[in-house]
């Protein structure tokens, strides 16, 4: 009697294992993690599957349209059946031969259960696509493109269908291009930028890519113009460095090593980085609509103490110890002189930034800002619209200035420009507001 129970119960607990380990009845679960409708010439589809008993035996990948087209498929050993799966299928429609438009991508993943005869539990997704094999065709509205090397420049484009991001690509650096925003009509502005240290001979194209991810690139006709920017030595001693580091460091949340040209370096090196990639970061996301009106004013009765892309040396004991591109105009009026708005905008930023001392950025729209440092106050906050003129603040030798003045600088989709151009009223009138009038198309 006794034996006959531990036998029942060692079959029991045998069958369950089984059933739980050979015979389970969980089918694996399917995502395609960048699911949508749309699908051009060369796509990418990720997808993840996930079994939560024996693991995946085969997994298959078909497009339907009546016809069946296999797009992939793999089989699994019997060994290692994975639990995860995060696998990226390459998807070419017109290589694999597939002609029209609409269609079912099938996606089925069997597990290894022994169920159903050995064959699995099968799970399977379908998910209907629309495929777009035609690229947007890019038509230039503008012309005559000029841009001075460090300078900016404009322009104006029509893409075949409605887009869903266009761009500027000149080197590295991408210039974000804004829908039409006075008429609904895909057609497109870029401001940009032939970087002030870009080599130059560089081509500049125009790239749109539509929503089935096809990109069109088209070079752009432009006439660079050289512009020699200066170099200048900086002399740093003692008493500057004693009286202006142990603010920014203490403010930057930095640390001192006690030694005056290792905290030198730390700050305008180190630090000048982390405040760049600051500027950067709230530089990047801009108002779709151009919110500035006419030329840029700049600071009242003031001398220029230092241009646009000055490369500078700094020394210090008569030894080269740092360099680095001085990326706007310092402008030196009286103390505390008011700081005016340099056009219509939406503050951005108001607040400490490392070398810049207490800094205001402010949003012009289409990817364009403009920069005010070492204030010694702010009449701002950030959401603030200002008109041109309006006072930002005062002027200052917060961060790392030597004296009173403001430091002001342009940024295009968080590039460094020459305001030289912008503070022309002449220059912004071909350059720019023409080109803004070809969106009006009045
Ligand atoms: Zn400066």
């Amino acid at each position: 009697m006794y034996k006959k129970a531990v036998i029942v119960l060692v079959v029991l607990g045998l069958l369950s294992y089984l059933s739980l380990t050979y015979l389970e009845w969980s089918p694996p679960s399917i995502q395609w993690v960048n699911q949508t409708p749309y699908l051009g010439l060369r796509n990418s589809l990720n997808i993840r599957i996930i079994d939560r008993g024996r693991g995946i035996k085969r997994i298959e990948v078909i497009y339907s349209n009546g016809k069946k087209t296999p797009i992939f498929s793999a089989n699994y050993s019997k060994e290692k059946l994975p639990t995860l799966l995060n696998i990226e299928v390459p998807f070419e429609p017109l290589k694999s031969g597939i002609r029209g438009t609409g269609g079912k991508l099938i996606i089925t993943a069997e597990d290894g259960s022994y169920l159903w005869m050995g064959k699995g539990n099968l799970k399977r997704a379908e998910y209907r696509v629309t495929i777009d094999p035609t690229p947007p065709s890019i038509e230039v509205l503008s012309t005559d493109h000029v841009v001075l090397q460090g300078g900016t420049e404009a322009v104006v484009f029509r893409t075949s269908e409605d887009v869903k991001e266009a761009w500027i690509e000149v080197g590295d650096h991408r210039f974000k291009a804004y829908r039409n925003p006075f008429r609904d009509e895909p057609a497109y502005i870029a401001l940009f930028s032939y970087p002030y240290n870009l080599k130059r001979g560089r081509p500049v194209f125009i790239v749109a890519k539509d929503r089935a991810g096809n990109e069109s690139k088209k070079g752009l006709s432009i006439l660079v113009k050289p512009k020699l920017y200066r170099s200048r030595r900086i002399k740093v001693g003692d008493g500057f460095l004693e009286r202006k580091l142990p603010e920014i460091i203490s403010a930057s949340g930095l640390e001192s090593s006690g030694d005056l040209l290792k905290d030198f370096i730390l700050v305008n090196h180190d630090l000048r980085k982390r405040n760049e990639e600051r500027i950067r970061e709230i530089a990047s996301g801009s108002s779709p609509e151009p919110l500035w009106k006419g030329a840029f004013i700049y600071l009242r009765n003031a001398k220029v103490e230092a241009n646009f892309a000055d490369f500078r040396s700094y020394y210090y004991k008569g030894k080269k110890v740092d360099e680095a591109y001085h990326l706007g105009y310092d402008l030196a009026s009286v103390k505390k002189a008011p700081v005016p708005a340099s056009n219509r905008g939406r503050v951005v930023f108001a607040g400490y930034n490392g070398i810049y001392g207490n800094t205001v950025i402010i949003d012009h729209g289409l990817g364009l800002f403009s920069l005010y440092s070492h204030l010694s106050s702010i009449d701002v906050k950030e959401g603030d619209m200002v008109e041109k003129g309006d006072t930002l603040g005062r002027t200052g030798e917060t961060g790392l200035a030597g004296g009173d003045h403001l430091h002001f600088a342009i940024l295009v989709e968080g590039v460094y420009v020459n305001p030289v151009e912008w503070w022309d009223p002449r220059w912004v009138k071909n350059r720019i507001q023409r080109r803004l009038q070809l969106l009006k198309g009045d």
